[in-house]
């Protein structure tokens, strides 16, 4: 296949950047594959969009949302047609599977539908007034200009997560994705301009992040950003966001554990343990990558897990035989080569994996076997840093308490997940994990669209994506008091 050629996406226009320099993105699976050239955007392109999108702002917040939500209809209608088309492109882009790929666009689309629908349900409340001939009530008022900067790896499904509700509210967008994924957007936003939406209103730009995506950070136009990414670079938003009073809602890394305790139905926690761990090649915040087993059952999950992921497929995300596509990139690769080194150094066993696949098939792309790690202690580096592949580590513990404590020991508080069949346990540890999300008998993976999505601890910054949630990041209060 041809590689793409992206261009930038800005007043209703495809245009190339300003400057004409370009980049590309490579097949992570067969790296000699071009999969699209994108450009690398300068300031000047980031003005153009900056204006197109304050003046589309100017109309488009006058739209009734109900009407603003036919949009949002016809692209979850277009979406849908082109789940497949989509998904492909994904997965030579990003390397998931295919069957993990049709979920990424599905989730767009869910997203698209549920959306839509809050179009006409934008509810404020109306209060009684503590005087008599006064009438208060609260109204949704868009934000204006929304910089949404997303990361690779969900490169559909995130952006949709963002610009849908985003575009709902009444806000107008410009969006700045990972520079490994640019076919992906082009394709989300070729989506949005088939379902009409007004010149300015979605605009896309494409470039690097240090250079464009702090252009939009630090912009006077942009009013707020959404940013989707590493906990590193989302604190350095976050302090910029902070100095120059701009609204700023940060979903970030996370080092989610799963806890299995000695009563669990061991073949479930297998499941969830081998699919959080190794599903999207560990590339998930919400990925598995402590198991934090109770000592009672520790041998015999671990000696069942080490057989279950000895049998995983690796290949490309195009084969529907590949349970694990390769990272991103060689970069992300080095840097997982790296801290199963440090595991050695700090005195953890490696069961299985730790190192790049010696199969010649797999040469050509950016493979990783997928690990286990033993005698891992809540201390060491490889148990609290986020590591962003197919690395799993293992602690032992004594008792229900001390697994707890062990999965809240962490900067981090996205996902966090126990296997128990005891109720009891189940509803203590729904209050006292300290994470975003908790799942009860369940992988740390695995969300929905219309229930809060977020993290506590730097895995964010208080908001909430997804659901109902999100309309509170892309709407702002008004209370009104009407004396008659
Ligand atoms: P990243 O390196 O932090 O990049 C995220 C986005 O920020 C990319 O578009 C990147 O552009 C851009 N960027 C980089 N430097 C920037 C700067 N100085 N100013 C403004 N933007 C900048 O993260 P990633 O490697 O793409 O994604 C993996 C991370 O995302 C992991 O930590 C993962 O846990 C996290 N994540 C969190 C969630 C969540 O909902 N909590 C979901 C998915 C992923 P370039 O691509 O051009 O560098």
């Amino acid at each position: 296949m041809p590689p793409l050629t992206c261009f930038n996406y800005i007043n209703g226009q495809w245009v190339p950047a300003k400057v004409r320099e370009t980049s590309q993105s490579r097949n992570p699976a067969n790296s000699s594959e071009v999969v699209a050239t994108f450009p690398l955007s300068t300031s000047a392109d980031v003005n153009a969009a900056v204006e197109a999108a304050r003046k589309a702002y100017l109309s488009w917040r006058k739209i009734p949302a109900p009407q603003r939500a036919e949009y949002l209809q016809r692209v979850a209608q277009i979406l849908t047609k082109r789940k497949e088309e989509l998904a492909t492109v994904m997965t030579r882009e990003m390397g998931k599977t295919i069957a993990e790929a049709r979920g990424d666009v599905q989730e767009g689309i869910d997203c698209a539908f549920y959306y839509a629908g809050e179009g006409r349900r934008l509810f404020g409340q109306t209060t009684p007034s503590e005087l008599s001939n006064k009438f208060a009530m609260t109204l949704r008022m868009p934000v204006g200009v929304c910089a949404l900067i997303t990361p690779w790896n969900f490169p559909v499904a995130i952006p949709c997560w963002k610009s849908l509700p985003a575009l709902v509210c009444g806000n107008t967008i410009i969006l700045k994705p990972a520079k490994d994924t640019p076919a992906c957007a082009t394709l989300l936003v070729e989506v949005f301009q088939q379902a009409g939406f007004p010149p300015g209103v979605v605009n896309l730009v494409h470039g690097v992040g240090p250079e464009i995506g702090q252009d939009l950070v630090e912009h006077p136009g942009i009013d707020l950003v959404s940013f989707t990414g590493s906990s590193v670079i989302g604190s350095q938003v976050g302090e910029i966001c902070g100095r120059i009073h701009k609204r700023v809602c940060l979903e970030l890394g996370g080092k989610n554990a799963q806890i299995v305790m000695e009563d669990a139905d061991l073949e479930l926690a297998l499941e969830g343990a081998l699919w959080g761990a190794f599903g999207t090649t560990g590339q998930r915040c919400t990925a598995t990558s402590r198991l934090i087993l109770h000592r009672d059952i520790k041998k015999e999950f671990t000696e069942k897990l080490l057989e279950k992921t000895a049998q995983l497929r690796l290949g490309p995300g195009i084969d529907p035989k590949t349970d694990v596509g390769p990272l991103i990139s060689s970069t992300q690769r080095e840097k997982v080569k790296k801290y199963i080194d440090l595991a050695r150094e700090e005195g953890a066993k490696i069961l299985l994996g730790g190192d790049i696949p010696k199969d010649s098939a797999l040469k050509s792309g950016f493979f990783f076997e997928p690990t286990i790690l033993d005698h891992v202690t809540p201390q060491m580096r490889v148990a609290q840093e986020e590591i962003f592949g197919p690395v799993v580590g293992l602690i032992e513990v004594s008792s229900f308490e001390e697994a707890i404590s062990v999965l809240n020991d962490t900067p981090y508080g996205l996902s966090s997940s126990i296997y128990t069949q005891d109720i009891n346990r189940a509803f203590q540890a729904m209050q006292d994990l300290e994470a975003g999300i908790t799942y009860i008998n369940g992988p740390t993976i695995g969300a929905e669209v219309h229930l809060a999505f977020g993290g506590v601890k730097q895995s964010g910054n208080g908001h909430r994506e997804a659901g109902t949630t999100a309309l509170d990041v892309f709407s702002e209060w008004k209370t009104v008091y009407v004396d008659f």
